[in-house]
């Protein structure tokens, strides 16, 4: 007989104790001493950022890290940084998120529908995980979305958030994209379909979308109407 599975909260529990990759271990906790002198006042989380939102969300957005004086300081997903900003602005135009802003744990920001997550918990140097590290915390993404039973559509945030869900599917074949392939390439608007990583058999959409970086948002590579627009393809997809 198997045992029942933790659930989410002791998930982010075991989470927030990770110590598997020293490199970034030692960042985190370096620009948790060191800070951001517009911060320096303030307690750094300086560990693992579990997911945050809707654990009945029919909608799952997978980031790529926490940043370095965003997540990594207020120790909730996209939060205290440019990044965020426009991510919560537009969940908040789609009707998902409480307010537009999300500043700190305790704002009263709550999500409706929608759950974020990474496919790296640890800020890394220059916001790139090497590959070994992604690989080894991507046990941590599938751990947590096996606990989001109604999630069957992800939007991924970037192309390491795209490369996770894929990393986390068997079976994939490009819907809306570049042509039919079993490892579609990342491109903004791409659709893919694919096997459920917590169900064999059973399917999920993967959308794809440019990361809501700062360098992306404010150079117009990725516009508040590119966004809202796969975001609310994704929203529908996942409600119907
Ligand atoms: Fe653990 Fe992931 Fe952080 Fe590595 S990146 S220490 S696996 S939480």
């Amino acid at each position: 007989m198997s045992l029942p599975r933790p659930s989410l909260p002791v998930l982010h529990n075991e989470l927030v104790n990770c110590r598997r990759c020293a490199r970034l271990v030692a960042w985190r906790e370096e620009i948790a001493t060191t800070k951001r002198k517009a911060y320096r006042d303030q307690t750094y989380w300086g560990r693992p950022v579990p997911g945050f939102g809707d654990p009945n969300a029919s909608l799952i957005l997978v980031g790529l890290a926490p940043g370095a004086h965003g997540a990594n300081r207020t120790g909730r997903m996209f939060t205290g940084d440019r990044s965020g900003d426009f991510l919560y602005a537009a969940l908040h135009r789609a009707g998902v998120a409480s307010q537009p802003t999300s500043t700190a744990m305790n704002d009263g920001l709550e999500l409706r529908d929608v759950f974020i997550t990474a496919a790296c918990r640890c800020a890394p140097p220059d916001n790139k995980p090497t590959r070994e590290e992604l690989d080894v915390c991507r046990e941590w993404l599938l751990e947590e979305v096996q606990r989001l039973p109604r999630a069957r559509v992800y939007l991924a945030l970037g192309q390491i958030g795209y490369e996770a869900m894929l990393g986390l599917s068997k079976r994939t074949e490009t819907i809306i994209g570049r042509g039919q392939s079993k490892h579609p390439a990342f491109g903004h608007g791409v659709m893919t379909q694919i096997e459920d990583p917590r169900a064999k058999d059973a399917e999920a959409w993967l959308f794809a979308s440019y990361h809501v970086s700062q360098q992306n948002t404010q150079t117009g590579r990725l516009t508040e109407g590119m966004f809202d627009a796969i975001l609310m393809q994704a929203l529908e997809r996942s409600r119907s």
